[in-house]
């Protein structure tokens, strides 16, 4: 696809920037034209972590791209006059993994359990033959075994890495690493687990009802004490004029 997309509009939820484009596939592609950069995928739950946390939200500041992952800051920025389509992490990142087979992209993946990670390997290998997987490591790794990984994913270089280790700890350790950056970074959360299929998606249906995060919440109740950043979002953002 050709790089002549403009550069995304920078919008601000409660104060965190977040990217206002058509089409965040273009967006990355010529984000990767222009030599790569940091992608991270907003919603609701991790803007009011941004706000209570001053260094993501310094890697969010940075990041080249910021796409509208959640429903409640598609939501908030309607009330900007904004209108802006949802764009799901999990699935720019699929789009970037089939764009990467066929046009030869090196591409790493990093993070889930090891079960996870030996079974994405099994079933990316028969859904996308054409994919050339230069480094593919589970996220479990002891304090010594990371700083290797991060220097053999630097040396690769790769064109596209997908980080699942969960918010804020990808995004972090993406920013940290000890060197110069080139391809698209991108935290994916539980993406991993829904792809090797220990996990799965909310259904279409509630995707349009805005409920995914009850979806969420019946598969892991474990995750109750996060999700109260999700009333306090609303609230917070109706509290704003416009
Ligand atoms: N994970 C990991 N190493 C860790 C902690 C978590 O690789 O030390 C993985 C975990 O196996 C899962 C992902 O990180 O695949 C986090 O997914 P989650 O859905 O919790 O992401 P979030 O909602 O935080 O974006």
């Amino acid at each position: 696809m050709a790089a002549t997309i403009t550069t995304p509009l920078r919008a601000r939820v409660l104060g965190v920037p977040v990217h206002v484009c058509g089409d965040v596939v273009a967006a990355a592609l010529a984000l990767h034209a222009k030599g790569g950069g940091q992608i991270v995928t907003l919603n609701a739950e991790m803007t009011m972590a941004a706000r209570a946390d001053p260094e993501l939200g310094a890697v969010i500041e940075a990041a080249e791209l910021v796409i509208p992952d959640g429903a409640g800051v598609v939501w908030a920025l309607g009330r900007q006059g904004r209108r802006v389509r949802r764009a799901p992490g999990i699935e720019l990142a699929r789009r970037l993994l089939e764009h990467a087979a066929s046009h030869g992209w090196r591409v790493a993946l990093v993070g889930g359990s090891p079960a996870v990670m030996a079974s994405l390997q099994r079933r990316l290998a028969a859904e996308l033959p054409g994919l050339d997987l230069v480094v593919a490591s589970h996220g479990y790794l002891g304090p010594a075994e990371w700083p290797p990984l991060q220097r053999q994913l630097l040396a690769a270089p790769p064109d596209l890495v997908l980080v699942a280790l969960g918010v804020p700890r990808q995004e972090t350790w993406i920013r940290g690493l000890p060197g110069r950056r080139s391809g698209l970074w991108m935290g994916v959360g539980g993406s991993f687990d829904v792809w090797a299929g220990s996990k799965k998606r909310a259904p279409a249906w509630m995707g349009a009802l805005q409920i995914e995060w009850l979806y969420r919440l019946v598969q892991e109740p474990s995750r109750w004490r996060r999700m109260l950043a999700l009333p306090e979002f609303a609230a917070a953002v109706l509290r704003q004029r416009g």
